[in-house]
């Protein structure tokens, strides 16, 4: 039998960025999968893990979409990410603070969707 090259995609895809100790853009991604398959692969992969709440989105402050493993989340759970992100300004680096969340109180009749937290300085490496 031989596994579909999709399949084989997009576990490589969720490998690489959950091997990461960073968010990754698109771009980065489809830099570390070696040709195994195309950029529009690429893309349908993440909005596919996505959906399936193994990685989440996270807006950089350069309006860039980047994407990190999902910690908390599986079937059971909301696909909730209300934690702040770091973007360095020196290393790039940005960093899911998982253990660091934010409670937004709307006005009456409004209702999150998607909640994107970034926060731009120096790093502890860099500092
Ligand atoms: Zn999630
Ligand atoms: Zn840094
Ligand atoms: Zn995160």
């Amino acid at each position: 039998m031989t596994i579909p090259r999709n399949t084989r995609a997009k576990e490589r895809i969720l490998e690489i960025i959950l091997a990461s100790d960073r968010a990754l853009s698109q771009s980065d991604v489809f830099g570390q999968v070696d040709g195994l398959c195309d950029r529009v692969t690429v893309y349908r992969v993440l909005d596919r893990l996505v959906s399936e709440k193994k990685i989440h989105k996270i807006v950089n402050v350069d309006g860039i979409i980047n994407y990190a493993g999902c910690s908390s989340c599986d079937t059971a759970n909301l696909h909730q990410h209300d934690h702040l992100h770091f973007s360095c300004v020196r290393c790039k680096k940005l960093s899911c603070l998982e253990n660091h969340h934010v409670n937004v109180t709307l006005p009456l009749g409004y209702a999150v969707q998607e909640l994107f937290l970034t926060i731009s300085g120096i790093c502890p490496s860099c500092g």
